[in-house]
């Protein structure tokens, strides 16, 4: 089947948030669009919501109001899903339920040409049971947009083992000419972006689980590093209800594999109602007279002291404290020395070291160096970090009072704020890269994606700061991997176990 969709008639099916975000989509693309919905009435309410909504973009001057007459005479509210006769595109944005899909595509089967492409926007079914039982399955792909529909990029573009290759090629081709950055995608649980950000949210459920410090800290840290949002606010955002139900489908999906297994925690939220936002309360409280999350400040104010200060390590993060340090001192005329062959990256502080995480909790670098007054602080994702910028640090629990006020006072004295969290593998910034890179390494090994696709994905749909192959690239292989062995020393079980793409990649 060779085929071009681009000036072809859309039939949208499901006049919901995603259907008429489509049908916009559609439309300003120059595509004549027909939005059915079940429920009568539905697709007349959807336009006129549409319709306000631009005119609104249009009195902002946001949109020319030519433009936005034109998109709405594009679009027409249909009764019958009989339209589908002269569509060469069917978009399906219905319920999530496969039973429904699935009888949908059958009874659009009967009607369409047989040229017609068959797209669903399912976010989370596998479009290989959507296409089971169609006479021509190979027609039926996965055009999954996200939400907001009109002004997100990413479209994963998505194959079940029947779709046929010039069917993905076309939509693929289509949605590029509808503004949209297409990514291929290769059915399996979650496909890419929903798969690829289990961890950004479990890691975080699992440092809350064992206490290791609070979800103000937690996104504290994260944003700093360069998310938009820290996991914990948006957990709350999404509504732990869904978040939950995406981590389930997924553990299921996949037998119950232990890298995908849902959070304790996170289920007595729900159980209990704390769904976030929607609810009022989630991690943090929201609505009316909620204050805001008071945002961690730690202001070390011990005054460092050092007989000797000696950085070490050769990369950027290095070379960025020898200048911080150089700068915070200069005012008492001294400096850091260098050393930049020792094989780790921190500073030497007389007999002390405050070390960036290989992955190793501080006791036990304490305990290999003989040597209890260690610190052990986060990836420092960008360099120089924004003033101000929150970061993990830990210390063994054997430190001495004095290194307990000192570790702190010397992060501040770079500019950073401290925080201070349990003693645990990888702390937070490093663990969750770690496991961001390994989950996209899994899904690059199974077919999935390609890692240009994984990165394009999540920059593009959960607006992370880089993709995850950018930051194998920045961190380097030796690290990401050191962090995920300190990460299954530490658990034991098959949640951290290192993918065999980034074992091979020596
Ligand atoms: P929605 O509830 O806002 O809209 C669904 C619409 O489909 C409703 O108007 C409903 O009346 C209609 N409908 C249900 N069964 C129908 C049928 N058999 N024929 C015609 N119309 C029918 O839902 P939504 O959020 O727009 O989601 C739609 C689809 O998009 C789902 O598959 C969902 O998983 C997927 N999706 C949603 C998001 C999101 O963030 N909301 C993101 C990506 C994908």
């Amino acid at each position: 089947m060779t085929c071009s969709l681009q000036a072809a008639p859309v039939l949208v099916v499901g006049a919901g948030i995603m259907g008429t975000g489509i049908a916009q989509v559609a439309a300003q693309a120059g595509h004549a669009v027909w939005l059915f919905d079940v429920r009568e009435g539905a697709a007349a309410a959807a336009l006129q919501k549409l319709a306000a909504t631009l005119e609104g973009l249009v009195a902002k001057g946001r949109l020319a109001a030519e433009a936005a007459q034109a998109t709405l005479a594009r679009i027409e509210g249909v009764a019958s899903l009989q339209q589908a006769a002269h569509a060469g595109l069917v978009v399906e944005a219905i319920v999530e339920q496969l039973d429904a899909k699935q009888s949908l595509f059958r009874e659009l089967e009967g009607i369409v040409s047989p040229t017609a492409v068959l797209a669903t926007n399912t976010s989370s079914i596998s479009v290989t049971a959507i296409a089971n039982g169609l006479q021509h399955p190979g027609r039926l792909v996965g055009m999954h947009f996200f939400n907001p529909v009109p002004l997100m990029k990413l479209v994963e573009v998505v194959s079940g083992l029947h779709t046929e290759p010039a069917v993905a090629e076309a939509v693929f081709e289509l949605a590029r000419t509808w503004g949209k950055v297409p990514v291929h995608a290769r059915s399996t649980p979650g496909f890419i972006v929903n798969r690829i950000a289990r961890p950004y949210y479990a890691e975080a459920l699992a440092l809350l689980q064992e206490q290791a410090c609070t979800p103000a800290v937690l996104d504290a840290c994260l944003r700093s590093a360069g998310f938009r949002m820290g996991p914990c606010e948006l957990m709350d955002l999404i509504g732990h209800d869904t978040n939950f139900a995406v981590t389930q489908s997924v553990f299921d999906a996949y037998f119950f594999d232990k890298r995908y297994v849902p959070s304790p925690l996170q289920r007595e939220m729900v159980e209990g109602g704390l769904l976030g936002r929607k609810s009022g309360r989630g991690f943090y409280r929201h609505g009316e007279g909620a204050a805001a999350a008071a945002p961690p400040v730690l202001v070390a104010d011990a005054p460092m002291q050092a007989r000797e200060l000696v950085v070490h390590g050769s990369g950027a993060v290095a070379d960025w404290l020898e200048q911080a340090l150089t700068r915070a001192l200069a005012p008492q005329g001294w400096g850091p020395g260098r050393q930049a062959g020792s094989g780790w990256t921190g500073v030497a502080i007389d007999e002390r070291r405050l070390v960036q995480t290989d992955g190793r909790p501080a006791h036990v670098l304490a305990e290999q160096l003989g040597q209890a007054d260690v610190a052990v602080f986060d990836w420092l994702l960008a360099t120089p970090p924004a003033p101000g910028a929150a970061l993990a640090y830990a210390l063994p629990q054997a430190a001495s009072e004095h290194w307990a006020g000192q570790a702190p006072a010397w992060l501040a004295a770079l500019g950073l704020v401290p925080l201070r969290v349990a003693d645990s593998s990888g702390l937070v910034v490093a663990r969750t890269v770690a496991m961001l890179v390994n989950e996209a390494a899994d899904a690059v090994l199974h077919g999935v994606c390609s890692a240009d696709a994984a990165d394009a994905a999540m920059k593009l749909g959960v607006n992370y700061p880089a993709g995850p192959f950018e930051w194998l690239q920045r961190q380097g292989r030796n690290a990401v991997v050191a962090v995920l062995r300190a990460l299954d020393a530490e658990y034991r079980g098959e949640r951290y176990r290192v993918s065999p793409l980034l074992q091979r990649q020596r």
